[in-house]
């Protein structure tokens, strides 16, 4: 461990108290039980004079934990928003690689809830991994995404199906390549499908999903080193946010303003 390097875009321990507080409490404090105002400070520490709870800046969110110095810490969340890998983040901020997976671990974890249901033309692919599947779909000329993890190889329809019914609108049309388990999927669920023909080199119904599987590979070998299946879902979560929603990323800011509130503290 040595001396933390000093960097134009990590702000100062007293400007990111004054940004979580602005995120968590907005422009007064108030107790984060009873919502009471009327709360005696004294040294950084808050006392509801309604409750009687005892409270700090971040004892009641996801940061509660949190026993970096503030600078440090913010520099780890700007890491993870660029996308640094973690043998670099390690490197930058003279945390342990177990440190530094655990804090991107916590940042993923808090991402807000995405739930995109596709529409009007659907691209679909799988991507196969060691022992498991992915299965994801592309809104064709849109960011929007939509995946399911699948223990195992032996994709089947049902697990086509499955994807379908909960994240792609009746009435859409899917485009898929010629694999069979997508063979009359139509009539499992309103979709207007059609396929690739491999014989005649046709590849242009999944062009923009292949893409983006490719994107994704690439991503998870720069940013994590390894790509163990066993971490295909968490790592499929963050990609897909950052693919969907660029704009979270931007500054570690906005994520927090998205992420950050009171009342979970897991
Ligand atoms: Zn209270």
């Amino acid at each position: 461990m040595g001396r933390m390097y000093t960097l134009n875009q990590i702000p100062s321990e007293a400007q990111i108290r004054k940004y979580l507080r602005r995120i968590l409490f907005g422009k007064n404090v108030f107790c984060p039980d009873c919502r009471s105002r009327r709360v005696h400070v004294q040294g950084g520490r808050y006392r509801c004079k309604d409750c009687r709870i005892r409270f700090t800046l971040l004892s009641h969110s996801w940061l509660s934990n949190l026993k970096l110095p503030l600078e440090t810490w913010w520099m780890v969340l700007w890491c993870w928003s660029c996308e640094i890998p973690v043998k670099q983040a390690r490197a930058l901020t003279k945390l342990s690689t177990v440190s530094i997976r655990k804090w991107f671990d916590t940042f993923r974890e808090h991402l807000p809830k995405e739930t995109h249901v596709l529409e009007h033309i659907v691209q679909l692919d799988e991507a196969y991994f060691k022992n498991m599947t992915l299965i994801m779909g592309k809104q064709k000329g849109t960011r929007n995404l939509a995946y399911d993890v699948i223990m195992g190889t032996a994709v089947q329809r049902h697990h086509a199906g499955y994807f379908l019914f909960r994240k792609v609108k009746p009435g859409s049309e899917l485009w898929t390549d010629g694999a069979a388990i997508y063979k009359g999927i139509g009539k499992w669920w309103p979709v207007k499908h059609s396929r690739d023909i491999h014989k005649k080199f046709e590849f242009e119904h999944t062009s923009e999903i292949e893409g983006v599987f490719g994107n994704y590979r690439t991503f998870a070998r720069r940013m994590y080193h390894h790509h163990w299946s066993i971490n295909l879902e968490k790592y499929v979560r963050e990609f897909c946010f950052r693919f969907s929603s660029p704009e979270l990323f931007k500054n570690p800011l906005f994520y927090l303003t998205k992420s950050l509130t009171l009342g979970t503290t897991c």
